[in-house]
């Protein structure tokens, strides 16, 4: 029998599609395992090309497995993902290791092949979830038409292109047969979720119809885009218990010029505006944002603003990059990367200093509150566990202490007692 091993680098939507890979592949006979240190005579690296780093990991990466393939270790190697949908060409040229590259879209073909090969062909479009098994990444749209001048994803990903809402709710359907209560819905950008296929945007309805849906307990969001944002999905997570009052938004800056020069379409005024819409619509709103510093052009006056900004709204959860020119973007071909690498990292540090003070007095507030909380792990002295509030991976986490036998993937009220920037102590009431 052979063992596939699927290695997944990159973000949560990437990991999608190496979870359809790992079921169309057990569908055909095969034994297909993700990540892990267990024997595998092939292995699928699914690339990622976002930025520079991640760019160097995914390299590395295939250049340990090439390294492995020469000596007898493994005895086939592909590669997939955005990392080799943009330089399929190079790679090919460079590592020889490699029996074939496919692109981002190519997992079906990919898993085909693979079947052909060695199983039975599977047609199955299923999944096979790599995430504890009571929370899932629902991936609504592939691609994104916005071509922010920082960004490479649209060049390697292509196009928005909206799945239909009755595919994605009988996605959930099958997934909550399998146990599956907390649902992420990712997107390059869900603002724009609907238009491509239905002409208008359909985000709202979607995740309105996703909440009706039996035995669906937890709705998350994920990747709006701040303009042309379809503010009457607010109401939906006003209105539906199970939708979580949480939005990540990027917003990236303040400075109307650098939200300029970023091709954003936005103005501060109306980010503002914004802002403070959908916290009068949504009671409690915890708002994830994403800032970028060292922009082309961002001078010391742009980042103060930026820091005045991140001070006045308190954002619940904050993450930061320093600027990166990607090949083949706007700002690449258009700005000059003349903001000293020190000068970038220096301000991000500010940044994220802020952002941890906010982050603590937010925290300390929830101190005595009871909150629900799902767990997602078992430790030596606590279960880990996420309100509604905190997305896998990114956010903060709740520890609850061990007074009782509590089952991972349950659902239960807690109190919480002490506050950490990025984490709760609590007890099960
Ligand atoms: S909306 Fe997001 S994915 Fe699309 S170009 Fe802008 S930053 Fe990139």
């Amino acid at each position: 029998m052979h063992t596939v091993k699927v290695v997944t680098l990159g973000c949560s939507k990437n990991l999608v599609d190496s979870e359809r890979v790992l079921k169309m592949l057990s569908n055909a006979g095969l034994d297909a395992v993700h990540e892990g240190d267990g024997y595998a005579n092939i292995v699928i690296i699914n690339t990622c090309g976002f930025i520079g780093d991640a760019k160097e990991e995914s390299v590395n990466t295939i250049l340990e497995y090439a390294e492995a393939k020469n000596n007898g270790k493994i005895e086939e190697l592909y590669v997939m993902g955005c990392l080799s949908e943009r330089y399929r060409d190079e790679l090919q040229k460079e590592i020889h290791e490699v029996d074939r590259f496919y692109g981002k879209f190519d997992w079906t073909t990919i898993a085909d092949d693979l079947s052909r090969k060695h199983g039975h062909p599977s047609l199955c479009y299923d999944r096979t979830i790599t995430t504890p098994s009571h929370h899932a990444y629902l991936k609504i749209a592939e691609g994104c038409n916005r071509f922010c001048a920082f960004c490479a994803i649209p060049l390697i990903t292509g196009r928005y292109k909206s799945r239909p809402i009755e595919e994605i709710e009988d996605e959930v359907r099958m997934l909550v047969g399998r146990g599956v209560k907390e649902f992420n819905v990712i997107a390059q950008d869900l603002s724009g979720y609907g238009q491509d296929l239905y002409g208008v945007q359909k985000l709202p309805e979607l995740v309105d119809r996703l909440s009706r849906i039996e035995g669906v307990k937890w709705i998350r969001l994920h990747y709006a885009y701040p303009a042309q944002f379809p503010m009457e999905v607010m109401d939906v997570m006003a209105n539906r218990p199970n939708v979580c009052a949480y939005l990540d938004i990027a917003l990236q800056h303040i400075s109307d010029k650098v939200l300029l020069n970023m091709r954003r379409h936005i103005t501060a005024d109306e980010t503002r505006a914004l802002l403070a819409e959908m916290r009068r619509r949504v009671p409690g709103l915890h708002i994830r944002t994403t800032l970028m510093t060292g922009f082309p052009g961002e001078t010391e006056e742009d980042f103060e603003e930026l820091l005045r900004f991140v001070e006045e709204q308190r954002f619940e959860r904050m993450g930061a990059f320093a600027y990166c020119e990607e090949e083949g973007t706007y700002g690449a071909e258009n700005y000059d990367d003349s903001i000293p690498e020190d000068v970038k990292q220096k301000r991000l540090d500010r940044l994220m200093d802020l952002q941890e003070r906010i982050s603590m007095e937010l925290q300390q507030q929830k101190i005595g509150h009871r909150l629900e909380v799902v767990i997602d792990r078992e430790e030596e002295e606590f279960y880990v566990g996420r309100t509604q509030w905190d997305s896998p991976e990114v956010d903060p986490e709740v520890l609850v202490k061990k007074d009782r036998t509590l089952m991972i993937g349950g659902f239960y009220e807690v109190e919480v007692k002490e506050a950490l920037p990025f984490e709760l102590i609590a007890v099960v009431v």
